[in-house]
């Protein structure tokens, strides 16, 4: 029975991704360091070991007969990534360079997490891949890094790597405090409780919003095709794939969905837009649908209300 590592598994989007692989049948080994996971969040049947992706001894013990590994271990705030710089680019490059240099012996297939900040503010289009990267962070800096290094693990080292630039993932699970789809997390409680949703400037800002069930199967599919190629005898190869529905959603459209489905009045409020907030955030799955076979699923409605149930 394969046996899958999954750094960061007690986060938002790892756990989603655990639950998947467990259905399968596979095993599952979690190596997290539980700074933002919750061990409530982790399947039982998932061994744990707790540590430091960045810790080169236990990424080596941890990647010890997997299979492949799914690398998602990060510090997703971006706001984090300004204040302590270094400290999250230990975490977000060192700690994936750890994975990659640990998956280097036996040439185990890496999955890793990237986002779309490596886009920065590309507005105003539809972004592929092929779309210019400028970060407009720290951590949109390390994730950028990332893929770059996960190139040089295939064409140095022969590790076979697949990066996947998450748009805004939302879902069940999801710390409300986070930077990416915090809004909808906020929104939600803010209109159970009967309170105004706030949003900043005008609401007319898009983003691609992907439910995370639909993430943890665009993960699972990237690591199918790196093993299917590898037992094709193919070469080591990098990639990266957009993970994201096509579909643009207004924030403002999104509050009134969002008070309608917790079946309470709309009640927006304005402030003054944030300096720096990115205007249009739109991504085109076509390479994932192309290269990877699949396609994001749930509809933002349907994603809204298993949210929303789970509250
Ligand atoms: P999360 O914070 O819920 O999960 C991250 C997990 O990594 C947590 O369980 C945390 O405890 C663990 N972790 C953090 N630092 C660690 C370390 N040094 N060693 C070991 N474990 C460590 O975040 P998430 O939203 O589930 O994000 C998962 C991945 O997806 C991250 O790489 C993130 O950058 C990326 N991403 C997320 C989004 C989004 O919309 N949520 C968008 C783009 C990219």
């Amino acid at each position: 029975m394969p046996t899958y590592l999954v750094t960061g598994g007690c986060g938002f989007i790892g756990s989603h991704l655990v639950d998947l692989l467990v259905r399968q049948g596979h095993r599952v080994r979690v190596l997290d360091d539980l700074s933002s996971g919750r061990t409530h969040n982790l399947a039982p049947e998932a061994e744990l070991m707790i540590g430091d992706v960045a810790d080169v001894a236990i990424v080596t013990l941890a990647m010890k007969g997997v299979t492949g590994c799914f690398h998602l271990a990060a510090n997703a705030s971006v706001q984090a990534s300004t204040e302590d710089w270094l400290g999250a680019h230990r975490t977000n490059l060192t700690g994936t360079i750890t994975v990659f240099e640990a998956a280097r012996s036996r040439a185990v297939p890496v999955v890793y997490a990237s986002s779309a900040a490596v886009y920065g503010d590309s507005a105003d289009q539809r972004l592929s891949e092929m779309a210019p990267t400028r970060p407009l962070s720290a951590y949109g800096a390390d994730k950028l890094g990332c893929e770059l290094h996960g190139r040089i693990a295939a064409s140095l080292h022969g590790v076979p790597t697949a990066g996947l630039r998450f748009f805004n993932v939302y879902g069940p699970r999801q710390d409300p405090a986070s930077s990416y789809a915090g809004v909808i997390s906020i929104f939600a409680a803010r209109a159970l409780e009967g309170e105004a949703m706030t949003m900043h400037g005008d609401g007319e800002q898009t983003r691609d919003f992907i439910f995370v069930a639909d993430v943890a199967a665009h993960l699972v599919a990237a690591m199918d095709r790196l093993l299917e190629r590898q037992r094709d005898g193919k070469a080591a190869a990098s990639a990266v794939f957009n993970v994201c529905t096509g579909q643009p959603t207004r924030i403002r459209e999104l509050a009134a969905v969002i008070a309608r489905l917790s079946g309470r009045p709309l009640q927006l409020q304005s402030t003054p837009a944030r300096t720096g907030d990115i205007r249009r955030s739109l991504g085109d799955p076509s390479a994932a649908i192309r290269h990877l076979r699949i396609a994001a699923t749930t509809a933002l409605e349907d994603g809204l209300r298993q949210t929303l149930s789970r509250l």
